[in-house]
């Protein structure tokens, strides 16, 4: 049996706590040991998980659910951290050989880039830190060399398309889309749309901020920013089809026009498992995809006009530097505030496009120019 120890930045959320769960259905294939943990609120979940998984730290993001933490766990020997340095002890403990990045958000950014730095392999959920760092991302990632595997399924399925593969030339990543709750409505039809319709999405269970992405193809828009970088293809080899069934995760074509495809039942343990096994492939205790009970798979074009954040996105991809940050944090900002019940859903789009129409482009920025931009526009 295979050791490894891990560390899980957001382990509370949605992909935080299925990848706990794969650690569950792993044991006694690959043992994994869950070195630190953290999470931003959820004291009650947190002490649950240092109890079961007895990691060496936990993190929690303000001082008062620290403290609190600190005294539930008073009778171990865990230790409890808070705040961005406590982030950054979860991701850099000393056993730590993969760090799973799954906060969502620019919060992730930083404690990510010192697990880089502390030559921790990376499972990255947390596409934000892509889309908002690229290239300082990706060259940290090669200064370091350490392994970087995507915990996104589209990704994960394209790495898997790429698989024996590598040297060959491919002409087109075609990104899948489910399409979202929302799929073939126009904008007339979406003016009126509260928070409760949007976060319910057709295929998949996921955190509020994704879940709002996919409704508004926002997350397919980040997804295009995040293949660029993992692969390094240009945005325009990039080709997103709207397919709603989810099971054709993603599919690379190559120069001879095959096309190959991974597919799978929509679960996120699929690309989580996939990380913590890499290179092998282990049993999964998950259901079989049976094609006779699918039956058939469908594909459309995406609306570029009703859905305008996928073609924001692109465009600040195409046009580089700090764009991509600017939209990001525009787009956080903004999908917190539909969240709070304070603008609309077609308000969304409107407000990244009117951050990106005002921000001017730093090329090739530093990490100091990545955080000033994103600090710039929270406080707008
Ligand atoms: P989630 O909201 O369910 O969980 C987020 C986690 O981050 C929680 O543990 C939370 O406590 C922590 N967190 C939130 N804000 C924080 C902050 N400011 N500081 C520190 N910690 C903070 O989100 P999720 O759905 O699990 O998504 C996590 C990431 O994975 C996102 O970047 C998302 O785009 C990506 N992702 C998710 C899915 C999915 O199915 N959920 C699929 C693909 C990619
Ligand atoms: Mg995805």
């Amino acid at each position: 049996v295979i050791k490894i120890n891990i560390s899980i930045l957001g382990s509370t959320g949605s992909i935080g706590t299925q990848a706990l769960e794969v650690v569950d259905d792993l044991k006694g294939i690959k043992d994994i040991t869950v070195k630190a943990i953290s999470g931003n609120r959820n004291i009650k979940l947190l002490e649950e998980q240092a109890r079961k998984y007895k990691p060496l730290i936990v993190g929690v993001s303000d001082e008062s659910g620290a403290k609190e933490l600190k005294t539930k766990l008073a009778d171990t020997d865990i230790k409890v951290v808070c705040g961005e340095e406590g982030l950054i002890e979860v991701a850099t403990e000393k056993d730590t050989e993969m760090v799973l990045s799954s906060i969502v958000g620019f919060a992730g950014l930083v404690p990510t880039m010192k697990a880089i730095e502390a030559k921790k392999d990376i499972a990255l959920a947390n596409k934000e830190t892509l889309v908002t760092a690229g290239q300082l991302f990706m060259d940290k990632i090669k200064e370091n060399n350490v392994r970087l595997l995507p915990v996104d399924s589209e990704h994960c399925a394209i790495f898997q398309c790429l698989e024996g593969n590598r040297d060959r030339k491919l002409r087109k990543i075609l990104l899948t889309a489910s399409g979202g709750p929302f799929f073939g409505r126009k904008r007339n039809e979406l003016l009126d749309i509260k928070k409760e319709d949007a976060l319910k999405h057709p295929n998949w269970s996921m955190g509020a901020k994704i879940t709002i992405d996919s409704a508004t193809l926002m997350n397919k828009g980040l997804e295009i920013l995040e293949a660029k970088w993992l692969f390094g293809v240009d945005i325009e080899d990039i080709e997103v089809i709207v397919h709603r069934e989810s099971i054709i995760h993603s599919m690379v074509e190559y120069n001879d026009l095959s096309v190959i495809a991974q597919l799978s039942l929509p679960s996120m343990k699929h690309p989580i498992q996939f990380a913590f096994t890499y290179p092998k492939r282990e049993i999964s205790p998950d259901k079989r995809l049976s094609f006779a009970e699918i039956g058939k798979l469908t594909f459309f074009e995406p609306d570029r006009d009703t859905f305008k954040c996928l073609a924001l996105a692109e465009r600040s991809g195409k046009v580089g530097g700090t764009m991509p940050t600017a939209m990001n944090a525009a787009n956080e900002i903004a999908v917190a505030k539909f969240l709070n019940d304070e603008i609309g859903f077609l308000e969304i789009a409107d407000f990244v496009e009117d951050v990106m129409n005002s921000h001017k482009v730093i090329e090739n920025p530093t990490i100091e120019d990545i955080l000033r931009v994103n600090e710039e526009i929270r406080s707008l």
